[in-house]
């Protein structure tokens, strides 16, 4: 039965999720669309919402609200920061399917109702549409904020501003 197989594959690599392969492929060919037009068609915005669904609106949000942040630290090691509607800071790897919040646990991993939540996919909207801001910080700054977002500490939010 494929469903059940695609239950399995979701709730592997629990550690580090990956979008599946359909998404994955999605976004690889939307990057592409932007290349060659500088901007997302409409077939790529529909493509991407018929998959996605409501996290892509609300991700789209995110991005015009210019939500996203990267943290870079010399040797190109990076963190991605997406600020919540509700202004929480959301710390998230580079391509990995993961994110701590409400909806992620709920939606994502729990009813299993969305691929992904809309910050996961606003962090890689950003990196496909070159928009979110760089900042960079030493090792031992990116050690912080890595601590501070496995302790759900929101100090790493003041290094934004
Ligand atoms: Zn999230």
């Amino acid at each position: 039965m494929c469903e059940s197989q695609h239950d399995i594959s979701l709730k592997q690599h629990s550690g580090r999720r990956l979008l599946p392969t359909v998404a994955h492929n999605l976004l690889r060919e939307v990057e592409q669309i932007f290349h060659q037009h500088g901007d997302l068609t409409d077939d790529a915005l529909l493509a991407l919402h018929s998959l996605f669904g409501s996290p892509f609106e609300k991700a789209l949000e995110l991005l015009e609200k210019n939500c996203i942040a990267y943290f870079r630290a010399p040797g190109g090691r990076y963190v991605i920061q997406v600020i919540g509607s509700s202004g929480v800071p959301y710390t998230l790897f580079p391509r990995v399917n993961y994110c701590p919040c409400h909806a992620y646990r709920f939606q994502v991993v729990g009813s299993q109702t969305f691929l992904t939540c809309k910050h996961v996919l606003a962090a890689r909207l950003a990196e496909i549409v070159d928009k979110g801001r760089d900042i960079s910080v030493t090792n031992v700054e990116l050690s912080r904020i890595l601590c501070a977002a496995g302790n759900l500490d929101k100090t790493a939010s003041s290094l934004l501003n």
